[in-house]
């Protein structure tokens, strides 16, 4: 096996809206963005509930358990859900999160940015890669994990027994920072309302996170990756595994083992619920 294979081995309270007459009162610009976000969130949602029939409700269907908040759990042995919540939002509310993003002008990283770099892969995709940022191959392309790191990734998604195009792959964030800097927070607070549209649409069974940028933001735990990896979480009712970022593996190779060790548990549990790749790798 090559050296580089894995396997190688809201709105606050109507403060303002009480007391009725006179002119409306100014929302200011932070409150706006958010009131943007839900409004985008339920389209999201609208467009899954189109799909679905009147109210969303078919006949027999049982429910997602609904979504809470981005609060992660500790789950040991999680069994990706059986995939009975009806159909999924998929390409149509992809579209509608891509169509609300636009020429996206919400953080500083926009004046800077040759292309946006939205997703990639298969909308009805039940594995879900999230990485952190766009570097300078994926600003040029507009497409994320292009560069030497995405290179890897491919890799490490093919020794799993699937294509880059079964599975769908995307960031926190959607520009580059300049340099290929960590991103910074008021950059995930604009971009990570339409990651987690990204999510809601797809609703994957099964989340890889790559590197402590992506796992920060999915699960607001900022222990070090190294301790987090290899542990499955739940994000949103979704079985996420934190796990080594692809940059991080070219730095470190040693590291590939553990990684793929990772992506084996993440097929080992999709496995588990009848979902298999492709193209399974030898036992
Ligand atoms: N690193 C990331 O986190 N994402 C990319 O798209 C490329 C490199």
């Amino acid at each position: 096996m090559a050296d580089d294979r894995v396997d190688g081995a809201g709105l606050r309270p109507a403060e303002s809206v009480a007391g009725g007459g006179g002119n409306p009162p100014r929302v200011p610009a932070s409150d706006r963005d958010e009131l943007r976000a839900l409004v985008g969130q339920f389209k999201t949602h609208l467009a899954m509930r189109g799909r679905s029939g009147l109210l969303g409700v078919v006949a027999g269907e049982k429910r997602r358990p609904a979504p809470v908040t981005a609060a992660a759990s500790p789950a040991p042995a999680p069994e990706p859900e059986a995939d009975n919540a009806g159909p999924r939002p998929g390409a149509e509310g992809l579209k509608l999160v891509r169509d609300d993003l636009g020429d996206c002008q919400r953080c500083k990283l926009a004046p800077s940015r040759t292309k946006l770099v939205f997703g990639v892969g298969n909308p009805n995709a039940d594995l879900l890669f999230v990485g952190e940022a766009p570097g300078a191959d994926e600003d040029a392309q507009g497409e994320p994990f292009v560069g030497k790191a995405g290179q890897l990734l491919t890799k490490m998604i093919e020794a799993m027994g699937y294509r880059r195009e079964d599975v769908y792959i995307c960031n926190v964030l959607k520009c580059r920072p300049p340099g290929n800097r960590n991103p910074e927070p008021d950059e995930v607070a604009a971009c990570e309302p339409f990651l987690k549209r990204q999510l809601g649409a797809i609703r994957p069974r099964m989340i890889v996170a790559l590197g402590k940028f992506a796992v920060q933001c999915l699960l607001r735990d900022d222990s070090p990756i190294s301790r987090l990896r290899g542990n499955f979480r739940t994000y949103e009712g979704i079985p996420l595994m934190p796990t080594f970022h692809p940059a991080y593996l070219l730095r470190d190779p040693s590291k590939k083992k553990l990684a793929w060790q990772d992506l084996k548990d993440v097929n080992a549990a999709l496995a588990r619920v009848g979902i298999t790749p492709p193209n399974p790798p030898a036992a």
